[in-house]
Order: C-alpha cells, then sequence, then structure tokens
C-alpha cells in the first residue's frame, strides 16, 4: 500500500495545520483506491472537536461520500499514531497523513489503517 497524493493538496493541508498550530487539525481525504495505491485529490472537511491530542469527531458526520479514502491530522512534532488516531482510522478510510511542524514538505507521513507507515509519493 503507498499513499498518493497531489501536491497542491499536501500544501492544502500543511497550509491548513500551520494556520490551526498550536490546534489540531483534521480533515478527511477524498480520492480512490488504484491497486496498491491510495490517491488523493482532494480535501474534505467535517466538522470536529478537538481534544488534546487525540481525533475525537462524531463517525455519523462524515459525508456518505464514496470518495472519503483516508483522513489527515496534525501533530505538534513528529511522532507516530496515538493508540487513539490506531482506533479511529479504520473509521475513516484506508491511507491517514500526519502532519507536524515546520509544515513543509518533509512534514507529512502516512499510515495504513493499522498504524503501519507506508510510503508517501507526492505527484503534481
Ligand atoms: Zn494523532
Amino acid at each position: 500500500m503507498k499513499l498518493v497524493i497531489r501536491s497542491g493538496v499536501l500544501d492544502g493541508i500543511l497550509q491548513a495545520a500551520a494556520r490551526h498550530y498550536p490546534r489540531e487539525f483534521f480533515c478527511l481525504l477524498g480520492g480512490s483506491l488504484e491497486g496498491d495505491s491510495i490517491r488523493v485529490d482532494e480535501i474534505v472537511y467535517i466538522p470536529f472537536q478537538n481534544s488534546e491530542h487525540s481525533v475525537v469527531f462524531d463517525p455519523y458526520s462524515i459525508p456518505v461520500n464514496g470518495r472519503v479514502v483516508g483522513s489527515a491530522h496534525s501533530h505538534p512534532f513528529p511522532s507516530p499514531p496515538s493508540l487513539p488516531d490506531v482506533a479511529a482510522f479504520p473509521r475513516t478510510g484506508w491511507g491517514h497523513l500526519i502532519v507536524f511542524p515546520p509544515f513543509d514538505r518533509c512534514s507529512a507521513r502516512a499510515y495504513d489503517s493499522s498504524g503501519r507507515e507506508i510510503p508517501l509519493v507526492i505527484i503534481d
């Protein structure tokens, strides 16, 4: 499995996360599954509440939209998914991004829904 994301979409996530910092940013990712690639081509914003450091949101608020393939959220520093993250991942698709300061293109890691790191491929 690998997560393939358009550079403009990644930049949008990084910019939004930087604006929210030090609050946690969260969004869903829209795209498609192609073979072993999770292709992300849009950001899907949903209403959510954040708490300390966990992804807390109402799964029933997620748009019923077959294009949701994963999620993205921010951490205050580079760190792997937390236990609440790993618990939430399977509810929101197959590929999950965690971004962190300084929010440049090297400030993102991709994980599968079990929390294992997967390659992140940035395309134009
Ligand atoms: Zn997290």
